[in-house]
């Protein structure tokens, strides 16, 4: 308890360390960044604490505009519902015109393990919010379980990670305004799936042929 409120002072260790290096070393650029952001990226990423998409991609202050979440999901565009995500995409697309939106999946996720566990018949579990949240990506775990029956539970969620985010970027085209600045070739949609145990990251393009939904015409 008291070390992590010591982490949050302004004259602990850590805090000076912070300001050190960043405020006072790039008074430049944060003088600049107070006038205005001009980030080039929207990025989705888990909330889960070992997958920081800063530290994964090295953004400095100012480059991009993230929305973290359980399993890094785009819901579909609905005003009624997730409309914080809404926001957030209209935000960035609309106001801020960014030029890509990276949406990154990542290893060992505890939402994707949720997602497949859900049973066809089953009654819900006991959950206020993240059983209706990780089903934006049933048609992933559907996906997967019909096309991977043979695999370990790890494997098919493994395969789950990245399939749930080509949900998402079939998603996004759902917002008129993604889908219109896509269309006009300014705004670029790319998936990635991040392995925090080996290191690696696989980066995709939007394949529109996984998107029939929203196909365009
Ligand atoms: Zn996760």
């Amino acid at each position: 308890m008291k070390f992590w409120i010591l982490k949050l002072e302004p004259d602990s260790d850590e805090f000076s360390a912070f300001a050190l290096k960043f405020a006072r070393k790039n008074d430049t650029l944060f003088n600049a960044l107070a006038k205005t952001q001009s980030p080039k990226f929207l990025v989705f990423a888990c909330s889960d604490s070992r997958v920081c998409p800063s530290h994964i991609l090295n953004f400095q202050p100012g480059e991009a505009f993230v929305v973290r979440n359980i399993a890094n999901m785009v819901p579909p565009f609905d005003q009624k519902r997730h409309s914080g995500v809404g926001a957030a995409v209209e935000y960035a697309v609309v106001h801020l015109k960014v030029e890509n939106i990276l949406v990154i999946g990542h290893s060992c996720c505890g939402g994707i393990k949720g997602l497949m566990s859900i049973e066809d018949d089953a009654a819900p579990p006991q959950s206020d919010f993240i059983h209706n949240w990780v089903k934006i990506g049933a048609q992933a775990r559907n996906k997967v379980k019909d096309e991977h029956k043979d695999l370990s539970d790890d494997d098919q969620c493994n395969k789950c990670e990245k399939e749930a985010v080509n949900v998402s970027l079939g998603n996004l085209l759902s917002y008129p305004f993604v889908r219109a600045e896509v269309v006009k070739n300014k705004l670029a949609i790319r998936g990635a799936h991040y392995n925090f145990v080996k290191g690696t990251f696989d980066l995709w393009e939007l394949d529109f042929k996984t998107t029939p939904a929203y196909a365009f015409s």
